[in-house]
């Protein structure tokens, strides 16, 4: 049993077989699973190329989940937009309670900051979703994304210290996430099953929103703001373009030495592989 959010209204469905309700929409269970399995992919691989700690994976993990519901955040009183902001507001919770961990020294006054945060984003925040957006607005676009991949890694950075290669890192998992996401209501758009177009062909995939100039040039003037908030990039850059990646990523593409035959030494790891030789980081 699983929730399909169409427009306002939320009804029931069973998947794999989606009833046949005009304009199905991607269930929440099925962008769930899809962010988990490609961001566990995407986090497992990266651990195994050396560009990420066993620590960090858990984490690259996590949010790449994040992203992947995170563009159903403009749906309206349905139990998988409340869950999505529950979780988002938890996250952020705890963004501000690390942030002030220097500035605040006891337990009580930190969570007292961990809770004032959740409840504003919680009711306030989502209050005022609810009021502006229009679910398949401009949070299912292109540009949407790229938002949410730029304040990740100006936030990654700026509030929790991490270094540009670490926060750049952070905000692709959570776009790519969020493009998982897209990419799936655009294959429930297409029916994959029958082939029928629907009518919200385009509406997840979009760069624009028709008859809403201010509101799209809002959202590519924030990418812009955010973007002169972010760590310079090239590090990041020049980490995923380094042959040595590529070539260990086909080196650990499959197995050298039979299958499920453990190596006696691991090769690379974060902490003396990859990440460090060829950087500069700032
Ligand atoms: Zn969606």
């Amino acid at each position: 049993m699983c929730y399909i959010v169409r427009d306002t209204t939320t009804y029931r469905a069973s998947w794999p077989n989606p009833a046949p309700q005009e304009d199905p929409l991607a269930t929440f269970n099925v962008h769930f699973s899809a962010g988990l399995t490609a961001s566990g992919i995407a986090a497992t691989s990266v651990m195994l190329v050396g560009l990420a700690t066993a620590h960090q994976m858990v984490v690259y993990f996590l949010l790449g989940i994040v992203g992947s519901l995170l563009p159903d955040v403009d749906s309206k009183s349905s139990a998988p937009v409340h869950v999505t902001f529950a979780l988002l507001s938890t996250l952020l919770a705890f963004v501000a309670m690390f942030y002030l961990a220097n500035a605040f020294t006891s337990v009580a006054e930190l969570l007292l900051v961990w809770l004032a945060t959740y409840l504003v984003f919680r009711w306030f925040v989502f209050f005022l979703f609810n009021r502006l957006t229009d679910h398949r607005g401009l949070f299912h676009s292109l540009p949407a994304a790229a938002l949410a991949i730029v304040t990740t890694a100006a936030v990654a950075h700026r509030l929790l210290d991490l270094s540009a290669l670490d926060a750049w890192m952070t905000g692709c998992f959570v776009g790519l996430g969020y493009l998982v996401h897209l990419l799936l209501d655009e294959l429930y758009s297409v029916h994959l099953f029958g082939m029928r177009h629907r009518r919200s062909l385009g509406t997840a995939l979009k760069v624009y929103r028709k008859g809403h100039p201010v509101a799209t040039l809002s959202l590519y003037l924030a990418i812009v703001g955010t973007l002169l908030t972010t760590p310079d990039p090239t590090p990041f850059v020049q980490t995923v373009v380094d042959p040595k990646v590529r070539t260990e990523f086909q080196n650990r593409f499959l197995p050298s030495e039979g299958w499920f035959r453990p190596r006696p030494t691991s090769g690379l790891t974060a902490e003396q592989g990859l990440r460090q030789p060829p950087l500069s980081e700032t």
